[in-house]
């Protein structure tokens, strides 16, 4: 008898164990993962990229393979505010998020960058694929339907582009993208 009980309540509090541990775990993984998300658009925020594309120029430096950056400002992104309201702002953010997800691989990681502003990581792309795939952005983004649906007119973005080079931080890389970014900006957007 007492074995049995003994052996049925070691098995409960087994049972207890494996419960909590599952639940904790999913827990932190749940926390981990909302304090890397960005709560409007479901992208990863900056203060996880920041990790993700330090480790993404370690392990480019340990293959020697390329790597590239887009960044994407929302051009005149204030007048659909002022037009439509904040709210109708923030819907369209979220349409244009998507846009973004959808026109890159699964693997490819995207963050929201700044307001209105968005960062693509590309590790095995060169400056050539990048300038491809910022254009593939561009128009996913001029051809967002659902935009239609909150009476936004069609938006546009404006890019910029830059492979990493030998004597690059994360940091000198994405201020380069930045200002080929602030010359598309010059040059007329879009
Ligand atoms: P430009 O073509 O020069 O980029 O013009 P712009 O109007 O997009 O640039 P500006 O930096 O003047 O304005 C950015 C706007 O983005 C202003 C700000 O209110 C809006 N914005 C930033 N974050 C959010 C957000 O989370 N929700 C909404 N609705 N608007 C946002
Ligand atoms: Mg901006
Ligand atoms: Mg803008």
């Amino acid at each position: 008898i007492n074995r049995t009980l003994f052996g049925r309540d070691a098995g409960v509090t087994l049972l207890v164990l494996v419960v909590t541990g599952l639940t904790v775990g999913r827990y932190q993984n749940r926390l981990e993962q909302l304090a890397a998300t960005d709560k409007l658009t479901g992208l990863i925020n900056r203060q996880a990229f920041d990790v993700l594309i330090r480790k993404a120029i370690s392990q480019a430096r340990r293959d020697t393979s390329r790597l590239s950056v887009v960044i994407l400002d929302i051009d005149h992104f204030k007048d659909v505010n002022d037009t439509f309201g904040h709210m109708v702002g923030d819907e369209a953010l979220k349409a244009v998020a998507g846009a973004v997800r959808g026109a890159l691989r699964e693997s490819d990681a995207v963050c929201r960058w700044g307001g209105e502003e968005f960062l693509v990581v590309l590790p095995g792309c060169g400056g050539g694929q990048a300038l491809a795939l910022a254009e593939k952005l561009r128009r996913a983004i001029a051809e967002e339907s659902s935009l239609a649906e909150l009476g936004v007119p069609r938006l546009t973005a404006s890019l910029g582009v830059a492979e990493l080079t030998p004597g690059d931080t994360a940091d000198t890389l994405i201020t380069r993208a930045d200002k080929a970014l602030y010359e598309a900006k010059a040059a007329g957007r879009d």
